[in-house]
């Protein structure tokens, strides 16, 4: 029998330890909360969870990566079975993660137009959307090492970190991953500056990167040109949930690609990060005070009576130009969006 070594586990006091894990099951909660009202007081679920927490996301992922992916509810449900030591363990290649990388990838450019005719008007279905995968994260988790299966691999908001988080600056401390058995390399977690495009070895790689870096802008642009509808009634309204989006893809990732031979890809891949989280602030915060291009969709509190449109005109582009500074500009110091645990002595996972 072999036996694992934890030399300094995460590095972590056990004071730390505590508040981190404290934190990690009141976040949990909460989700489970939203959850509750998801399926049983839907109105308020669609607000907390489609018109507060996903606006608020995008901007965690810019600033502070690092809390994001500490205290994820997702995560911490995939985890469970590591922390309670149920987990296989098993490990995977880097074929293996690169598809679940790829289908990651697609899953989040297939279920993100499906919000305007099925989740983003119906609680039940968003709550069986969120159950759905956090069955498969807490499989993955019961199955494979630490975030390598879900949190760095098929969860589909995993490639928006990766785009959004390129420019951290925050690093925190791991409050996961005991000790580091290297489940993925590169860690996504611990490699300073890392973008959709740093690996690109493989097809697979090439795939999701360049969809990633260079035609989710696009995507984005084109749901934002989409209403929300209750449900479909045909193949034809179906295939319009994807017609502006997958059009936008395309433009985007074409400029990238032709971009690309002119401009320094990492350069290009901060501009193309930048664009898609302004593209999506620009349209979605006036949406969520009564401002929308579509009235109605995505409303949270509808302050149209009391606040001028010109008020969130002029925090749309101060928010544009922040995020261009912070992503694009100001790229002096780029932080791992956590630090990396002492690695193993020792390993005993089975592949
Ligand atoms: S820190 Fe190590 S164990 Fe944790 S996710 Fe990264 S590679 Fe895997």
């Amino acid at each position: 029998m072999t036996t694992t070594t934890y030399p300094s586990g995460t590095g972590l006091s056990r004071r730390s330890t505590l508040i981190w894990r404290t934190f990690q099951v009141l976040v949990w909660l909460m989700g489970l909360a939203i959850l509750f009202c998801l399926f049983f007081y839907p109105e308020l679920g669609i607000d907390l969870f489609w018109n507060l927490l996903i606006p608020l996301a995008p901007a965690l992922l810019v600033l502070a990566l690092g809390v994001w992916r500490n205290l994820c509810p997702m995560a911490f449900t995939s985890l469970l079975p590591r922390h309670w030591g149920t987990s296989q363990r098993k490990t995977l290649t880097p074929t293996q993660t690169s598809r679940l990388n790829l289908m990651g990838v697609l899953a989040l450019f297939l279920i993100v137009p499906l919000r305007h005719a099925f989740f983003d008007l119906n609680g039940p279905a968003t709550g069986l959307l969120v159950l759905s995968l956090g069955a498969v994260a807490f499989g993955l988790g019961f199955f494979y090492e630490w975030k390598s299966a879900w949190c760095s691999g098929l969860c589909p908001v995993h490639p928006v970190e990766k785009l959004y988080g390129l420019t951290n600056r925050l690093t925190l401390p791991n409050a996961h991953c005991g000790a580091c058995h290297q489940c993925v390399r590169p860690c996504p977690d611990s490699t300073p500056g890392i973008n959709p495009l740093s690996l690109k070895k493989t097809l697979t790689q090439k795939t999701s990167g360049y969809l990633m870096a260079g035609a989710f802008p696009g995507f984005v642009w084109g749901w934002f040109q989409v209403p929300d509808s209750h449900g479909v009634s045909s193949w034809g309204e179906l295939l319009g949930l994807y017609h502006m989006p997958v059009m936008g893809l395309l433009a985007s990732g074409g400029l990238f690609l032709l971009l690309n031979r002119f401009v320094e890809e990492k350069r290009l891949i901060a501009v193309f990060a930048a664009a898609a989280v302004s593209c999506y602030y620009w349209f979605r915060l006036p949406a969520l005070f009564g401002y929308g291009v579509f009235p109605g969709d995505g409303l949270l509190v509808d302050v149209s009576a009391i606040l001028p449109e010109w008020v969130f005109t002029l925090a749309t582009v101060a928010l544009s130009v922040f995020l261009f500074w912070w992503i694009v500009v100001n790229q002096k110091r780029k932080a791992s969006w956590v630090v990396r645990p002492a690695f193993a002595r020792t390993n005993n996972r089975r592949t």
